[in-house]
């Protein structure tokens, strides 16, 4: 139903996905460290970022691989040259009224285009791959539209940015969102962009519906308000058809999109060729040479686990999502070799967990040792699968090891303890004749009561119950008078 909806609707979906290489030391035209989360504001820039008259950028040259293993990752083609290009806008994020960018017109040439991603929902083709500076950032009073005044913090300003930009392929919010996930799992795998920190993987999101005009949403902070925002479009732009070609701001807290700016033409950023920076050549050789080293993605992991570890596709795919849960998975299955059991927390249970309390798999607080402690316990038979799941609800919040829990599990409760007694009696009634005269057998009944216990019998108790059996059965035995 829903399906169906989306496409009478039109609806399409393309995105700006800018990503921080965050494997970088220093910013992209500078020394500055790329660290700038770590630092009070406006205290790492310097006369090149801040673009001060007579400071000339300097391109620092990693940032050329780390863009070639994403454009390599999303199956680009790279032109032999690169080169770069100034967008001229005068907004207080950035200070020199111009960004260092790509462009693929008037002689500007990105360093990848023409891509794709295969998502869970079908092929997205992504346009280009831009290498380009991240503006500073501004903060405000509340929110955009009703705070008195902005604060600027240039220590982002001139930061190594990639910015991703996708063919409007995407079919719904769900899709957009899916593509974020895996694109930001793909990211960690090559290990450029740590999708953990806080800003590091921004998206843009442009929308329109069947006839409509193009609307762009800016300060989409998390993959979850892309969601969010995107349903919010598109419900606007039901009730309003035919609105304005425009950009528009996702105020997170009213959960709402506001105008922005009625969108400026290109022709608007004066684009021009960098005069600062000469053309990169991108040799056939650094291409080969970044193949070769290329890591795991996780579409290959994915088959690798379902042909390794026998866990199914369904199970495979949830994990890799994550780098982070996917590592977490291989680490447990190294202590404790039960895949299935392991892949079927990991990909259900753990997630549902996270989802109603709003948590990412990284916040999650127990170590591999201890999902491996609580699986072999599974494994080995010695609790069931309800009663190992009830005790990982329990160790998640807490980040504790499972033994405590375990322990009150496998300490037999009186009643059940009975049971045992009875078996015990009636298995051994030879031995329980002689105990009646000889004390010391009873202790061959505690020893077989443990052992039908496996050793989980509290061993006093076990003695009083056995001892109170033996007294009960010899009034029972004795003749009447
Ligand atoms: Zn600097
Ligand atoms: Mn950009």
């Amino acid at each position: 139903m829903r399906q169906e909806l989306d496409s009478d609707l039109g609806i399409k979906i393309g995105l700006e996905v800018h990503c921080q290489i965050t494997s970088l030391r220093t910013k992209l035209f500078c020394s500055c460290p790329s660290n700038y989360r770590d630092y009070e504001p406006n205290s790492v820039i310097c006369e090149i970022c801040m673009g001060l008259p007579g400071s000339l950028p300097r391109l620092n040259a990693k940032v050329i691989e780390s863009a070639l293993k994403i454009a390599l990752a999303l199956n680009c083609e790279i032109p032999p040259v690169t080169n770069f290009f100034r967008k001229n806008y005068f907004y207080p994020d950035t200070p020199k009224n111009f960004q260092i960018t790509q462009y693929d017109k008037a002689g500007g040439v990105p360093i990848a285009h023409n891509g794709f991603l295969d998502s869970w929902q079908g092929r997205v083709r992504i346009r280009r791959i831009q290498i380009e500076e991240d503006p500073g950032k501004l903060s405000y009073d509340g929110n955009i539209v009703t705070s008195p005044y902005a604060l600027v913090d240039y220590n982002r300003a001139g930061i190594a940015l990639t910015e991703i930009v996708t063919e409007p392929d995407l079919k719904n919010p769900r899709h957009a969102r899916e593509f974020l996930f895996k694109l930001r799992s793909i990211l960690e795998h090559i290990g450029v962009s740590d999708g953990s920190l806080e800003g590091a993987i921004r998206a843009d999101a442009n929308i329109s519906l069947a006839g409509g005009k193009r609307v762009e949403i800016k300060n989409v902070s998390s993959f979850k308000e892309v969601d969010r925002a995107l349903n919010f479009e598109i419900t606007r732009q039901k009730r309003l058809p035919g609105g304005v070609m425009e950009t528009r701001h996702w105020d997170e807290v009213r959960r709402v999109t506001v105008t922005l700016r009625v969108k400026e033409e290109e022709e608007g950023y004066r684009y021009f060729p960098e005069p600062d920076l000469s053309p990169v050549t991108v040799s056939r050789d650094l291409i080969d040479r970044l193949k070769a080293i290329m890591p795991e993605l996780p579409d290959q992991r994915r088959a690798r686990f379902v042909n390794e570890f026998k866990v199914s596709d369904e199970v495979a795919k949830i994990i890799t999502s994550e780098k982070a849960m996917a590592d977490f998975f291989e680490e447990v299955i190294l202590l404790q070799y039960s895949p299935k059991i392991i892949g079927g927390w990991l990909a259900v249970d753990i997630p549902g967990y996270l989802k109603r309390r709003g948590l990412d798999f990284k916040e999650i607080g127990i170590n591999p040792s201890h999902l491996a402690e609580l699986a072999k316990e599974l494994a080995d038979g010695k609790i069931n699968d309800n009663v190992a799941k009830s005790i990982l609800m329990k160790i998640l919040p807490v980040g504790e090891s499972p033994r405590k829990y375990l322990e009150i599990e496998n300490e037999m409760d009186e009643p059940s303890l009975r049971e045992i007694v009875t078996r015990v009696f009636a298995r051994n009634s030879g031995a329980v004749e002689e105990a009646r005269h000889d004390p010391r057998v009873i202790d061959f009944l505690i020893g077989q009561g443990m052992k039908e216990t496996r050793g989980r019998a509290d061993h006093a108790l076990l003695r009083k119950l056995i001892s109170e059996k033996l007294s009960q059965e010899s009034r029972s035995n004795q003749p009447k008078p």
